[in-house]
């Protein structure tokens, strides 16, 4: 029979892998989540999982965590996935506002669990990372044909970063 080398277990994130796997994360999920195809994750799972699981079952708090991210960054990538497509179809305005909201509170929820919104409540502001300044520097691009768009657009990003500026001030 062809060996195929696993890929999954020379990823640097093999370990979060293992934990979707043994949460009970389908393979699909799994695939989805860290971008592989799902018969790799279904032939790691088959073939080198099984002392993993067993030891993580003692880990709950890691493993909820760590599923809950990965379902959250797979969530992610479909949101922009999302947002892409929605700009390239010129779909209405309120429809992209709408996407971009979404990948807003992926990412904002995605930061809270990492930490990264925790450490620091009072000084972080989300409208400053760099991934939400990546899918608004792309949303002003793909909008520049679009003058009435963007300045539709940009307004409501405007009312919703000072929003969220009052929310980090609480
Ligand atoms: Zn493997």
């Amino acid at each position: 029979m062809n060996r195929v080398p696993c890929i999954i277990c020379h990823r640097p994130d093999r370990e979060a892998i293992d934990h979707a796997i043994a949460q009970g994360a389908s393979l699909r999920e799994v695939g989805r989540a860290y971008n592989v195809q799902h018969t790799a994750v279904f032939r790691h799972k088959r073939d080198h999982t099984a002392h993993e699981i067993a030891t993580l079952n003692g880990a709950h708090k890691v493993q909820d965590r760590g599923t809950a991210l990965a379902r959250l960054e797979a969530l992610y990538t479909t949101a922009e996935k999302l947002l892409k497509k929605a700009l390239k179809d010129s779909t209405s305005v309120n429809g992209q506002v709408q996407v971009v909201k979404e990948v807003r509170a992926c990412l904002e929820l995605i930061a809270k669990m990492t930490g990264e919104l925790n450490e620091r409540p009072q000084t972080v502001n989300l409208m400053m990372a760099p991934q939400w300044l990546q899918v608004r520097a792309a949303l002003f691009q793909a909008l520049e044909d679009h003058p009435q768009a963007l300045e539709a657009v940009a307004g409501r990003l405007v009312a919703l970063e000072n929003n969220s500026r009052e929310l980090v001030r609480g």
